[in-house]
């Protein structure tokens, strides 16, 4: 990643430029913190989804998958605690009408007085009630000052004259904020002609649930046993009230979750724990080619973590907009299929078929949003040379493996040739063929998509049944048999 401090704009521009991704509805004005995905984008965000699946669920005998529905009844997220509980404080401007998270403020405003914070003690005088000790102690070990009261919230923006961080307005002067309120992210849907929760559904806020809710429909439909996990990869919807920064938080997102159930007598849940810990790290280095010294841990201090979690951690990377959630881990005991037993009225317990042993499993679950991912993908491979910019992304993700170029574009021969070449490649690989303006142009659109390889079919090619192919990252490039191409390609992808 760059080191400059527009970083995030310049990866922003080169997405829309190059059909990563655009913002939504953009034709009508645009709908704020909704995106789409352009042709290269597309492949991008597919080709992580893939590897996710491959990784977790392929490769793996513990491990199956499932594709539950998106509108659901309104009872899951009752039961899940999202009707009473997933809320946002929300805080709007009422000069120039912003909406913003009442915490995102707060931390936004002790982020900008970070200096004065570091010889913070309970005696200085900027940082006196209702900014407590306990509060700015939080901040200092989380970055966070989530979980306080509505009234706390207001108290702070008023006793600090926070000023609105889009137009300028000052709560002194101008009175501008309104009061903070709880607002729920869940997003309803009136189903059918009946009024009232009958008729209520709700989109789901998260994937997970679908997994608690057809635990037992898997554990009855498929030869699977205890531990073992399911994972789902899908939409959840979340109305937020603070987006920003691309796709990072967005109303509708792809995440992929997986719940892996044990019986904690049988399994000791703090290896199991770690295991999943190091997967997680493996796939984010190894797979997602993810700079080791972008990634930290943090773990959740006890007033932060869900009353029935034992131990939460989210792997955080370093954004140019600064080190964020990425990926979170927690072992969450058994208290989702508890709830849902309870309000289904439904027995989602394991019987131990040899001991007769009956339990309602416990669950460890890594959860994690695909578009935030790839996100990270395109942050972490955005390079400034010298005469181009390149996305050195692993060329496993890359949108395209191969590019190929006739030499020149109105010499027939060569265009018959590169044309036969790309539809032979296609059988193999996501190829792009490109014509248009000189090498040199084509070189550097396919460097600002990431494609690692272009190949180029010249006048040479019609006598010698070879091709100059042109490394993304070395620049370097070499004549090979175009008999040799797709073993050549294929040993590269697995290296
Ligand atoms: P945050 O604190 O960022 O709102 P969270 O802790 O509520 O996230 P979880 O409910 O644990 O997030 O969701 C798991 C993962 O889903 C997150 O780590 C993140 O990768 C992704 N995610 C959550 N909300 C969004 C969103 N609005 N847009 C994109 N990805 C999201």
């Amino acid at each position: 990643m760059a080191e400059t401090g527009n970083t995030m704009e310049k990866i922003v521009a080169l997405a829309k430029r190059r059909g990563f991704i655009y913002p939504g509805s953009e034709i009508y004005g645009g709908l704020a913190n909704t995106y789409d995905y352009g042709p290269v984008g597309t492949e991008l965000l597919r080709n992580i989804k893939n590897l996710w699946w491959k990784y977790f669920v392929q490769k793996r005998p513990d491990m199956v998958g499932l594709d539950g529905s998106i509108i659901s009844h309104h009872k899951i997220w009752e039961a899940s605690g999202h009707v009473a509980g997933f809320a946002d404080a929300m805080v709007d401007c009422k000069v120039c009408k912003a909406r913003m998270r009442g915490d995102h403020l707060v931390e936004d405003y002790l982020e900008a007085h970070a200096d004065e914070l570091k010889d913070y003690t309970d005696k200085t005088k900027v940082f006196e009630k209702p900014l407590t000790k306990e509060v700015v102690d939080a901040y200092l070990s989380t970055g966070k000052v989530e979980g306080l009261s509505n009234e706390h919230y207001d108290a702070i923006i008023k006793q600090h004259t926070i000023p609105c961080p889009t137009c300028g307005a000052n709560p002194k002067k101008d009175n501008n904020w309104t009061k903070v309120r709880k607002f729920n992210q869940l997003f309803p849907v009136q189903l059918g002609i009946v009024e009232g929760d009958e008729g209520k559904g709700y989109l789901r806020g998260e994937t997970a649930q679908l997994i608690f809710t057809n635990f037992k429909n898997v554990l009855s439909s498929n030869r699977v046993k205890l531990p073992f996990g399911i994972a789902q990869q899908g939409k959840a919807f979340r109305n937020e009230i603070t987006p920003g920064n691309s796709i990072f938080r967005t109303i509708e997102f792809d995440q992929a979750e997986i719940e892996y159930f044990f019986d904690p007598e049988e399994t000791d849940w703090e290896p199991l724990y770690d295991e999943w810990k190091k997967r997680m790290n493996d796939f984010v280095t190894k797979e997602l080619g993810i700079k080791e010294e972008n990634l930290r841990w943090r773990l959740h201090t006890d007033e932060e973590r869900s009353f029935y979690s034992k131990k939460t951690e989210d792997l955080e990377y370093n954004f140019p907009f600064g080190v964020k959630e990425l990926w979170g881990l927690a072992y969450r005991t058994n208290y989702d299929l508890t709830q849902h037993i309870k309000y289904s009225n439904k027995d989602l317990s394991v019987v131990d078929p040899q001991t007769g042993k009956k339990i309602v499993p416990h669950v460890i679950e890594p959860a994690v949003g695909v578009n935030r991912l790839m996100l990270m993908v395109l942050c972490d491979a955005y390079t400034e040379e010298e005469n181009r910019t390149v996305l050195k992304i692993d060329p496993k993700l890359a949108p395209y493996k191969v590019a190929v170029f006739p030499l020149l574009a109105n010499k027939e021969e060569l265009v018959k040739k590169a044309k036969g070449l790309f539809e032979d490649l296609t059988n193999d690989f996501m190829v792009i063929f490109d014509a248009r303006g000189n090498i040199g142009k084509r070189y550097l659109a396919q460097d600002e998509i990431g494609t690692p390889w272009c190949v180029t079919v010249d006048f040479e090619t019609l006598e010698d049944e070879a091709v100059t192919v042109r490394d993304r990252d070395t620049m370097k490039q070499e004549r090979v048999k175009i008999a040799e191409l797709k073993e050549y390609f294929a040993k590269k992808l697995v290296q």
